[in-house]
C-alpha cells in the first residue's frame, strides 16, 4: 500500500504535555502533509493523533479523557495514540479504550507508515503497537518540521531523555536516556523554517544542557552555528534544568547576540533538606551560582524564570520559607508554582506526607503573591525604555507578540504578524508591557 492512501485524509492532531511534544506534533503534522494528507481541528476527521502525556496522574486521566472525547466525535476515524502514556500503557487498556495504533517515544517519525496500514481496508483491524524499551535506546527519531502550524515561533527539539532521577518524576522511564539531535539536522530544519518565513526558534529538550554530550558537541556549539543563518532574529531556550552547565558555557551563550537573555532554570525548591529528598542533586547555593553566572555574563536585564513545587511531602512551614525567600532574593521573574502531586511509578510515592490539600493549598497561595509581585517588579523595569517585539497578532491599531526578554506587549500601532517592531514601553500591568510602536 503506498503513501497515496493518506492523499486528501483528514487528520486531527491534539497535543498534551511540554514543547518537545509540541514540537513533534508539529513534525508529525508536516509529515503528513507532504504526503498530502489535510490537518484539521474540526470535529470530522478520520484520523485523530493524540500526543499524549504522563508526567503526573492528572496528565494520565486527560490523556484517557481525549482519547474518549475524539472517539465519540468521530466514531469511525482510527485513532493513534503516541507520546509518554502511549509509552507506558498496556495494551487491554489501548484495546479498552478503542486505540488502533499505540506509538511510543523516538518511534514518531513512523506514523506516516503507521497510518498507512491501518487506512489500509485488506489488513485484519488490530491494535498496532509501535514501541521500544528506551533504557539503552541512543537513537534520534529524526522528525523534520517545515513550518509552524500553531504558533508564530516555531519549538525545535534538540535533544531527548534524561539520566537524572529525581525522585518525583516518571520521566525519564517514558522519555528514556539523553541523546542529541544531530547538529546538522537542527540547522538543516532551522534553514527550512526561516525559509518558511520564520524568525524565533524555541530550542526544546528534556535535559536541553545535556545538549552535544553524547555527540561531542555542546549547546554553545549548536546555538552559535544556528545564529548564522540569515533571516533567522531570535534563538530562545526553552525550559532548561540546571544540569550540565557550567560557567564557560554561560559566557560563551552570552557572546551569541541572537540568544533570547531569558533562561527558565527550573528549581523546585529553596530547601536543601527538600532538595535532598527530592534528589535534585545540587543545594540551593549551587543553584544561586548557576544563577549568578547568567546575571554576570547577561548583565542584570537578563530574565530568569523558575519551577518550584510546593508541599513536598516532609516540607515543613520553615522549609517553605526557605523557598520563598531563596526565590526573592534570586529576584526570578516568571515562576510557575506546582503544588506536589504524587506520581505512581516514582521513588516519592512512597514517602508519608502529613501536609492536607488545605496546607498546600495556602502555600501555593502564597507562592503565587510572590509570583506576581516578582514578576511585577521585572516587568516595572521596562517603563520608559524600547523594546523589540516579533508581532504575534496584530489588528487594524493594536498588536501584541513577545520581547526577547520573554515579557508580552500590547502596542498601539499597526504591524503585520511576524514582523519585528520596536515599541516604546509606557506602562506595565501584571508582568506584561504596554507602549506604542516607533
Ligand atoms: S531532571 Fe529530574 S525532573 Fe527533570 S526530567 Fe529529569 S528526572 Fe525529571
Amino acid at each position: 500500500m503506498s503513501h497515496e492512501v493518506l492523499k486528501g485524509k483528514k487528520v486531527r492532531i491534539e497535543t498534551l504535555g511540554c514543547r518537545s511534544n509540541l514540537y513533534e506534533s508539529e513534525a508529525i503534522a508536516s509529515a503528513l502533509e507532504a504526503y498530502g494528507a489535510v490537518i484539521v481541528k474540526e470535529s470530522l476527521f478520520d484520523v485523530a493523533i493524540i500526543n499524549s502525556c504522563t508526567v503526573t496522574q492528572e496528565a494520565d486521566r486527560k490523556s484517557r479523557q481525549l482519547i474518549r472525547k475524539l472517539k465519540r466525535f468521530s466514531p469511525a476515524a482510527r485513532i493513534v495514540v503516541c507520546g509518554c502514556w502511549a509509552q507506558k500503557s498496556t495494551e487491554d487498556e489501548a484495546k479498552a479504550l478503542g486505540i488502533d495504533a499505540l506509538v511510543g517515544n523516538r518511534m514518531k517519525s513512523r506514523i506516516p507508515e503507521i497510518l498507512i496500514n491501518l487506512l489500509d481496508e485488506s489488513e485484519e483491524k488490530r491494535l498496532i503497537v509501535e514501541r521500544r524499551s528506551l533504557q539503552y535506546c541512543e537513537k534520534w527519531d529524526d522528525l523534520l518540521l517545515a513550518k509552524p502550524h500553531f504558533h508564530t515561533r516555531a519549538f525545535v527539539k534538540v535533544q531527548d531523555g534524561c539520566s537524572r532521577s529525581c525522585s518525583y518524576c516518571i520521566i525519564p522511564s517514558v522519555r528514556g536516556r539523553p541523546v542529541s539531535r544531530p547538529l546538522e539536522s537542527a540547522v538543516k530544519e532551522v534553514k527550512t523554517l526561516v525559509a518558511n518565513g520564520c524568525k524565533e526558534v524555541v530550542l526544546t529538550g528534556i535535559q536541553l544542557g545535556f545538549y552535544g554530550k553524547d555527540i561531542g558537541s555542546t549547546l554553545a556549539d549548536l546555538v552559535e552555528s544556528l545564529s548564522d543563518i540569515n533571516g533567522l532574529e531570535r534563538i530562545r531556550f526553552g525550559s532548561i534544568e540546571p544540569f550540565g552547565i557550567d560557567r564557560d558555557l554561560v559566557y560563551r551563550l552570552a557572546s551569541i547576540s541572537k540568544l533570547c537573555p531569558h533562561f527558565h532554570l527550573p528549581l523546585q525548591s529553596g530547601d536543601d533538606r527538600v532538595l535532598e529528598a527530592m534528589s535534585r542533586g545540587y543545594a540551593s547555593l549551587d543553584f544561586a551560582r548557576v544563577i549568578s553566572w547568567f546575571r554576570e555574563a547577561f548583565g542584570d536585564d537578563v530574565h530568569i524564570g523558575t519551577d518550584i513545587i510546593v508541599g513536598f511531602p516532609g516540607e515543613t512551614d520553615e522549609m517553605f520559607k526557605n523557598t520563598l525567600s531563596l526565590v526573592e532574593s534570586l529576584a526570578f521573574g516568571r515562576i510557575h508554582v506546582f503544588p506536589y502531586s504524587a506520581r505512581k511509578g516514582t521513588r516519592a510515592y512512597a514517602l508519608k506526607s502529613d501536609l492536607t490539600k488545605e496546607r498546600i493549598h495556602e502555600r501555593v497561595k502564597e507562592a503565587i503573591l510572590l509570583r506576581d509581585r516578582l514578576l511585577d517588579r521585572y516587568a516595572r523595569r521596562w517603563i520608559g525604555k524600547n523594546v523589540s517585539v516579533l508581532v504575534e497578532e496584530s489588528t487594524c491599531c493594536i498588536v501584541e507578540g513577545l520581547t526577547p526578554h520573554f515579557l508580552r506587549v500590547k502596542a498601539n500601532g499597526s504591524a503585520m504578524q511576524n514582523e519585528v517592531v520596536k515599541v516604546f514601553v509606557n506602562s506595565a500591568e501584571d508582568g506584561n508591557l504596554y507602549g506604542i510602536i516607533l
